[in-house]
């Protein structure tokens, strides 16, 4: 069966009465050699586990099924449960689970999927929810590798580098705990049907430990939060909204000074370092 003409598919899902769904983000890979390079770039070999998530009517899945040991599919559209058993039924090393990925207990399922191994992720994710779930996964620290498909603008801010309009909070959540690497873009004439935004594949190969290591991890992430809240503002200006209550503003200068920082200095030109060195001293006052 020939996942990658647009007529067969056309004609599986006729036959199933599939609709595509604009809210679970269902935009299908049309284009073998997209799906044989996401294969390749995950660096999935036959020792390998992997985790998809949504696997649509299984284009990718197959790919990953010829270089893999295992793959579990995750899948929320029970529509498409019929043609995932038509379009993937020569394989044997791949099994679906009719789930929504946020709602899943994942160590049960790796537990039980793979033995307690822990799998590398592939996917090209719904884009209504990819934010959620990157975090959702890095989160669990359940996985080796997560190898995706997201909206370009998202992979672009996943690399962003300190001091560019890319980089944010999401930039510095996925760079703490992975080195991320932009592999490829992908054009909107590659999906039935056509998403409006152009995508990306990106590989976060998680860390054996975070790149710093704050006295505080919340409060890490809670000056991180505070610093992009209001990007126009200063880094001053923007911990104090959020610290008002718990520590001064002259206290909140004297650390970005003592820091090496101008008083003027603005949230997205600190490095993680830099973010690390900041919330160790704001920990400190209250310790
Ligand atoms: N992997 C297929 C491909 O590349 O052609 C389909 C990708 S499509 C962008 C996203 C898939 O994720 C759809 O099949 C959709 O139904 C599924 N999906 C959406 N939300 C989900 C969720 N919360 N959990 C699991 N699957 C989900």
């Amino acid at each position: 069966m020939d996942l990658f003409s647009i007529n067969s598919i056309k004609a599986i899902l006729q036959r199933h009465g599939f609709h595509f769904s604009k809210s679970l983000g269902q935009n299908f890979l049309t284009e073998r050699f997209v799906c044989e390079k996401i294969a390749e770039l995950s660096e999935i070999t036959k020792e390998d586990c992997v985790l998809e998530i949504g696997p649509g009517i299984g284009s990718l899945t197959s790919e990953l099924a010829y270089c893999a040991k295992k793959v579990v599919a995750v899948e929320i559209d029970k529509s498409l449960l019929p043609v995932l058993n038509e379009t993937l039924s020569s394989f044997d090393n791949i099994k679906v689970i009719n789930s929504d990925i946020m709602k899943c207990d994942l160590p049960s399922l790796i537990k039980q999927e793979f033995d307690g191994n822990l799998p590398k992720v592939c996917a090209n994710l719904p884009y209504y929810i990819t934010t959620p779930i990157i975090s959702h996964l890095i989160r669990s620290h359940l996985f080796t590798s997560i190898t995706t498909m997201i909206q370009k603008e998202v992979a672009l801010r996943i690399c962003a580098k300190a001091g560019t309009s890319d980089y944010g909070a999401f930039t510095v959540f996925v760079q703490y705990f992975t080195e991320p690497e932009y592999l490829f873009t992908v054009d909107k004439e590659c999906f039935i049907p056509q998403p409006k935004v152009q995508s990306a594949v990106v590989r976060l190969n998680m860390r054996e430990k975070p790149l710093v290591c704050p006295k505080s991890e919340d409060m890490f992430f809670r000056v991180v939060k505070a610093s992009f809240a209001q990007r126009r503002k200063q880094l001053a200006n923007s911990l104090f909204s959020d610290f008002k209550n718990e520590i001064t503003k002259e206290q909140i200068t004297n650390i970005l000074v003592s820091a090496g920082h101008k008083p003027t200095v603005r949230g997205e030109e600190l490095t993680i370092e830099d973010f690390c060195t900041i919330s160790d001293e704001i920990f400190s006052i209250y310790n």
